[in-house]
């Protein structure tokens, strides 16, 4: 409550500021004219930014604050759905904002950014801590049961609640005391973390005067080497650390001394008992997080972290990771007899250690598994793949139709706008996609929305993509690669997720589903890249038309199944690590991480000299301090769901409407309307198993 007030007041203050420049010029002032409510980019300046978030906040903190204060008793309407209808103005500016500051960002907007940072937090929080407004919620709740909801509204009543109650809305006020020092004590700790591996990593770059030392490297990265060095007032190369266990290095380095050097200050980074030695604030942190859940009334932090995710339980995350350890593991001691063949073949007389992994599974790769990217490059032309392939599977499988709309305005002129048609030639979407790496963009690829889907509101959701592929000469093609090709079909995914959204409330539409099932339809699409069908509609020659020959195309799919024992069994066992430090009790004392960790991995069976884990628990940035604590088995487990699924897909007739529509109806368009197990279940006719996925990977 404190903490609300002092949200509220700030944001007043800035909005007497702040309301000499918002008015009805802004160009968030009022939702847009344009088709589906699509920003007009054209209008839009980045100084129109500050003002509209502003004005956006006060907006909703005061139709917060009507709804916790209002003398009527609390009903559903007055509360719940009064609370889904807030923020609109908000949202707008800040939807936008999100856009363009990591998609197209400059100078001025990174400064608002940093302003909006902690504003943005303090308006989550005077939401979250609002004691009135949780009297109200938890009224609902308890008699939740006799007001007559639909079955999504009585999914939005339990939903809201839980969220409050994980907070910690329902603790005395003297607990609530303890727990915002307990948070605090802990976003400190994280970022001691953060910084400390930061300085290791730094620390840990292989350097060396002796050129021999960093042979099999090629002329460019020895150039790159000695340029870093340089940086560095060294003599010689440098070869920095990045953040996995393993090294990119390692694949090229013939000289074994200095790919076990390069190991060792990777697997020693944050252990060296310096300043950076990570290993005190990490057992701390999984400590605290385990007093925190204690308070909260839950055994272990993962316990309390998991209660609004699929999988629910520490328990039911555990066995599905541990059910797949043997099947994974037997894979990788198989690829360790090849490694082992082609090391004493070379006269090597030494056994496989994780050092030399990446070297000669290059050369099994190279021998087994290598396809020329200039080869089947021309044969992925962006405009071919994006309308023969991604368009296409989502024609036959759902019917939609596509057309570009170049009367509306986009963030940079790269950027492509489609209007997407359903079945029944209804306007159904907005869809933009932003392909082109640009300097100004950040990494990777992502799905995001500029407006939401919500009955309640009465919006259609406009959704784009963004990715970073090359972008070719003026006049010359686009040509990808498949890893780009399956990118597009990833992010497709998501935005078919966000497109085929039929829900009423905005907070359970389309994408806001836990983090291991928002994964799920994303990764289930990309299994269309590579379906033969859809694969023999895109996969075309440029100039010739002429599809992809067979034994290219084959090689393509057998690439997929290249080292994943190893690539699997060190995520298992960092997925292990995760739960294993989350699932620790108050009572269990500070652990020495070296210690538990190697315990940890023996009783998973997954100690193995030759494949060590992809983070070790003294540089495991992920649980330490990015938000994925409890959490990294999500990657998995979403993984099993897309293998289930398009296996089901396969055993019922593959690419079809009826299979499609099925899918949308059941799955794609119901957000986070229903416990996501039971929808899941409901539509496959029983529950998800893990042998599609292992059948996936090339492990069965
Ligand atoms: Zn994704």
């Amino acid at each position: 409550m404190l903490l609300g007030i002092v949200a509220a007041g700030v944001c007043n203050a800035q909005t007497q500021q702040a309301a000499g420049n918002f008015g009805p010029s802004n160009p968030f002032y009022a939702p847009s004219t344009l088709a589906f409510h699509a920003p007009a980019f054209d209008k839009i300046k980045d100084s129109d930014y500050q003002a509209a978030i502003d004005a956006g906040m006060a907006e909703q903190l005061k139709e917060v604050d009507a709804i916790a204060n209002n003398s009527a008793a609390p009903t559903f309407e007055n509360t719940l759905v009064a609370m889904e209808r807030s923020g609109q103005l908000y949202d707008r500016a800040w939807e936008a904002f999100n856009l363009v500051t990591a998609a197209n960002t400059d100078p001025e907007l990174e400064k608002i950014q940093d302003y909006e940072a902690p504003r943005t937090a303090a308006l989550a929080d005077a939401i979250n801590l609002n004691t009135k407004l949780f009297a109200r919620i938890k009224a609902i709740y308890d008699q939740r049961a006799s007001l007559g909801l639909d079955a999504e509204s009585l999914r939005l009543v339990e939903y809201s609640y839980q969220q409050f109650v994980k907070a910690g809305a329902n603790l005395s006020d003297a607990d609530k005391d303890k727990l915002k020092k307990l948070d605090e004590e802990e976003s400190t700790l994280e970022n001691t973390f953060m910084t400390k591996l930061l300085a290791a990593t730094a620390a840990g770059a292989y350097s060396t005067a002796d050129r021999n030392a960093v042979a099999g490297l090629s002329e460019g990265q020895i150039a790159a080497a000695a340029e870093e060095a340089k940086a560095h007032k060294q003599q010689g190369w440098v070869l920095p650390l990045q953040n996995t266990t393993q090294q990119p290095y390692l694949t090229f380095l013939s000289n074994r001394e200095t790919r076990h050097a390069i190991f060792e200050n990777s697997w020693n980074r944050a252990e060296r008992g310096d300043a950076n030695d990570t290993r005190a604030t990490l057992a701390r942190l999984a400590q605290l997080r385990a007093q925190k859940a204690a308070l909260l009334g839950y055994p272990n932090y993962a316990a309390w972290d998991l209660t609004d995710q699929m999988a629910k339980t520490p328990e039911a995350a555990i066995h599905f990771l541990d059910a797949l350890v043997p099947a994974t593991t037997a894979k990788a001691a198989i690829e360790a007899k090849d490694i082992q063949e082609l090391i004493d073949s070379q006269g090597g007389g030494f056994t496989v250690e994780a050092w030399d992994w990446e070297f000669y599974a290059e050369q099994v790769r190279k021998a087994k598994y290598d396809y020329d990217q200039s080869q089947v490059k021309p044969y992925f032309e962006l405009n071919n793949v994006l309308e023969k392939g991604v368009f296409y599977a989502a024609h036959e499988l759902y019917g939609l139709t596509f057309k570009e709309r170049k009367d509306l305005p986009v963030w940079q002129a790269d950027v492509r706008v489609f209007e997407v048609y359903d079945a029944d030639g209804k306007p159904l979407a907005l869809w933009y996609c932003d392909y082109f790496k640009r300097d100004n963009k950040n990494g990777g690829a992502w799905e995001d929305s500029l407006v939401g889907q919500s009955k309640l509101l009465g919006t259609l959701p406009v959704v784009y993509n963004v990715a970073n592929f090359e972008k070719p000469a003026p006049g010359q093609p686009a040509l990808l690669s498949f890893d780009d090709v399956t990118t597009m079909f990833h992010e497709f995914g998501h935005a078919l997720h966000a497109m085929f959204a039929d829900t009423k409330y905005p907070s359970l539409s389309g994408t806001a589903v836990p983090r291991d099932f928002v994964e799920f339809p994303s990764q289930f699409n990309e299994h269309w890249a590579s379906n033969p069908a859809v694969f023999a509609h895109y996969a075309r020659h440029y100039k010739t038309g002429e599809p992809m020959p067979a034994e290219l195309a084959a090689k393509i799919v057998k690439a997929k199944t290249f080292n994943q024992g190893y690539d699997f069994t060190e995520v298992l066992a960092a997925s292990e690590l995760d739960l294993e430090w989350h699932t620790l009790p108050a009572s269990a004392p500070l652990e020495n991480p070296d210690t538990f960790e190697q315990q940890a991995l023996e009783r998973k069976h997954l100690a193995i000299s030759y494949v060590p884990p992809r983070y070790r628990s003294s540089y495991f940035l992920h649980i330490w301090n990015e938000g994925y604590q409890a959490g990294y088995y999500a990657y998995t487990w979403s993984e099993m769901l897309d293998d289930d699924a398009y296996q089901w897909f396969e055993d019922h007739g593959g690419m079809t409407r009826a299979n499609g529509d099925r899918f949308r109806h059941m799955v794609l368009s119901r957000g986070n309307t229903e416990d996501l197990q039971r929808m899941y279940d409901a539509w496959l006719g029983g529950e998800p198993t893990i042998e599609p996925l292992l059948k996936n990977r090339g492990l069965k």
